[in-house]
Formats: C-alpha cells, sequence, structure tokens
C-alpha cells in the first residue's frame, strides 16, 4: 500500500519490466546453453541472480510492473490502454523501449504479424475510442515514423527521391509558433483506418532498411519514432478541440561498445547512443524530481524532439525490457538501473 501511494506522487512516469522468454538455443545444454537468472516474487518485484567470482549476489528491483516472460501481448498492452485514453482526452505521451539489443524491445513495440505488439494495439485503441466517442467527438489521427541515427532524423515516411532513401533532406526540430516542438518537412499522414496505419507502418520499416548492411544491426543503433497526432473537436462546443500527440519509440540497443569494436564509424555511433541514451534519462529524472526549473531537453536530438511530450501534463510510460539469460546478466542490470533512476 505503501509503495502504490508513492506511485501515485510520482504522477506521471511508469516504468515496466519486461522480462522476454529463454530462447531455445539459450535452454539447451552445452554451447549457447545459458542459465535463468530473474525470479518474480511479485508482480512489482524483480529479482536478479549475479554471480561473480564464485559468490551469488541476488539484487532486488522494484516497478510499477514486472511483466514475466510467460506474459502476452494483450496483458501488457493492459498497461498501456489508459495512457492511450488519456492522449484521446488531450495529453500527450511517450512509450519507450528501453534495452540492449536482443532484449524484446521490438517484439514489445512492434510484434511479429501474428501477435502484434504496443504499435499497433495502441492505434486499434485509438480507432476504436474514435468510434465509441463518435456522437461527442470528431477525431482527426496523423502519423508520422522517423528514425534518429547518428543525431540526424530520417524521414520514413518521406516517398523515395522526395527526402526519403540515402539522399535524404537535413531534418531539424523547431519550435512552432504555438509553443510546440515539430519537424518542418516531415511527412505527417492522415489516417483513417487501422489498415491504413498498417500500411503505412510496413512501408516506414522498408525505408528504414535502405542504405542499411545488415537490417537487424541498423535498427539497433537507431531510435525508431513513431508519432500520431490528435486533434479532437468537440461537436458540442468548436472552442472545446484538443491537440496532443503520442510517440511510440523504439530505442537503440543500450548495450556498451566492448573496447575491441571501439574505433572508427562504429565508436562515433555508440557515442551518439550513449549520449542520447543518458540524456533521455536525464530528461526523466528531471521530470520525477522536484525541482522542475531546468529539464536538460537540449543535450540530444530525441529529447529535443520530444519536448513538448516530455513533462508537463504529459505521460511517460518507460518499457525496460531485459533478457533472462545469465550471459546477458550485466547488461541487464545496467538496464534495471538506468530504469531504476527514471522514477
Ligand atoms: P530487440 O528489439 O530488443 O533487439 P527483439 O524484439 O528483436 O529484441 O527480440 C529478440 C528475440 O527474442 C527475437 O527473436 C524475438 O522474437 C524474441 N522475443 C523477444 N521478446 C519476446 C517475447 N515476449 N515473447 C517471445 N519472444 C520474444
Ligand atoms: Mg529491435
Amino acid at each position: 500500500a505503501v509503495h502504490n501511494k508513492l506511485l501515485e506522487l510520482q504522477g506521471n512516469i511508469r516504468v515496466l519490466c519486461r522480462v522476454r522468454p529463454m530462447l531455445a538455443v539459450e535452454k539447451a545444454s552445452g554451447e549457447g546453453g545459458a542459465k535463468e537468472v530473474t525470479e518474480y516474487p511479485s508482480p512489482e518485484d524483480l529479482l536478479v541472480t549475479r554471480e561473480d567470482k564464485g559468490s551469488r549476489n541476488k539484487m532486488a528491483f522494484e516497478f510499477d510492473r514486472v511483466f514475466a516472460p510467460g506474459s502476452s501481448q494483450a496483458e501488457v498492452f493492459e498497461a498501456v490502454a489508459p495512457i492511450v485514453t488519456s492522449v484521446m482526452d488531450g495529453y500527450s505521451a511517450c512509450i519507450f523501449a528501453y534495452g540492449q539489443t536482443g532484449s524484446g524491445k521490438t517484439h514489445t513495440m512492434e510484434g511479429p504479424s501474428e501477435d502484434r505488439g504496443v504499435n499497433f494495439r495502441a492505434l486499434e485503441e485509438m480507432f476504436r475510442l474514435r468510434q465509441d466517442r463518435q456522437a461527442d467527438m470528431c477525431y482527426t489521427l496523423s502519423l508520422s515514423m522517423l528514425e534518429v541515427y547518428n543525431e540526424t532524423i530520417r524521414d520514413l515516411l518521406a516517398a523515395k527521391g522526395k527526402g526519403g532513401g540515402a539522399e535524404m533532406a537535413k531534418l531539424e526540430v523547431r519550435m512552432s509558433d504555438n509553443g510546440s516542438y515539430d519537424v518542418p518537412g516531415l511527412t505527417l499522414v492522415e489516417v483513417h483506418s487501422l489498415d491504413e496505419v498498417w500500411q503505412f507502418m510496413t512501408a516506414g520499416k522498408q525505408s528504414r532498411a535502405v542504405g542499411a548492411h545488415d537490417m537487424n544491426e541498423h535498427s539497433s543503433r537507431s531510435h525508431c519514432i513513431v508519432s500520431l497526432r490528435v486533434r479532437g473537436e468537440n461537436l458540442h462546443d468548436k472552442s472545446l478541440a484538443t491537440v496532443s500527440k503520442l510517440h511510440l519509440i523504439d530505442l537503440a540497443g543500450s548495450e556498451r561498445l566492448s573496447k575491441t569494436d571501439a574505433t572508427g564509424d562504429r565508436l562515433k555511433e555508440a557515442q551518439n547512443i550513449n549520449k542520447s541514451l543518458s540524456a533521455l534519462g536525464d530528461v526523466i529524472n528531471a521530470l520525477g524530481s522536484k525541482n522542475k526549473a531546468h529539464i536538460p531537453y537540449r543535450n540530444s536530438k530525441l529529447t529535443f524532439l520530444l519536448q513538448d511530450s516530455l513533462g508537463g501534463n504529459s505521460k511517460v510510460l518507460m518499457f525496460v525490457n531485459i533478457s533472462p539469460a545469465s550471459y546477458n546478466v550485466s547488461e541487464t542490470v545496467c538496464s534495471l538501473q538506468f530504469a531504476g533512476r527514471c522514477r
């Protein structure tokens, strides 16, 4: 009960931990085999066993919710649904997936087509609410999709030759007259149905792969942001219009670079990822603190871009995705510590 009270006081930031299942190769014994190091004593608690030079150490972590490996996409979305409702009520929100490469970020946000994740379910819920409220409200939903790679913004919905593909136009973040932050020139498409959204998202995903040698590697080093702009007009009183945004963010992998890889372009990429993830941690941490006078949005493209939806009445939901396997334990602990700092 004490714990729940603290959560209420902390207001608009929620941190949820999701543990992916052991993969088949990890469950196998012998090479590739691994032990499971995570335990779930309650829906809010997580234990991680770390073995270090023969000594065993159990670390305890607490989150708003811990999703154990068996949890379904539908169960996970239940925790997200209230955020979607609040976006339709006129409040902006950011939903992040944070974690090392291979920890289940993309599974959580995007999901395979037969078991779709948060992105699709959030859109589904938006269209459902739009239908539900149609006697009183008229909603216009617009979609944009971009990638932040090496501190540059890439429009994933731009038509080829019009800023898409490799020779993209340089996009920057600007503050507009009404104080909101926008990326002038970024493609924003009005969407009318879930099918249409799915087609755009699929196209965006394909354009992410353009120019990349290895799609998985590329996506692990860039942040992918799907954004919905929601305009709601009250049919009984047009002066009661709201504009809000929902950002769905599959972050770059949080793993630290091994010393042997630390050269040239790879080093620069890693430094940019590191910089933007720690800037994000700093912003969320500042938002959760008492002194909100200075929030350091300007330290990375990611936080600068999201600033009108991070803070104020906006909601933040952070998934920290982790692996249960013993060989990932040091990255797992780093991710959990990062997430703990966000609460
Ligand atoms: P990331 O995006 O963090 O690099 P992925 O989402 O690609 O990680 O997940 C890595 C692997 O684990 C993939 O093969 C994915 O299918 C699997 N996986 C991740 N989370 C789950 C889950 N909750 N249930 C089943 N499989 C999962
Ligand atoms: Mg991924």
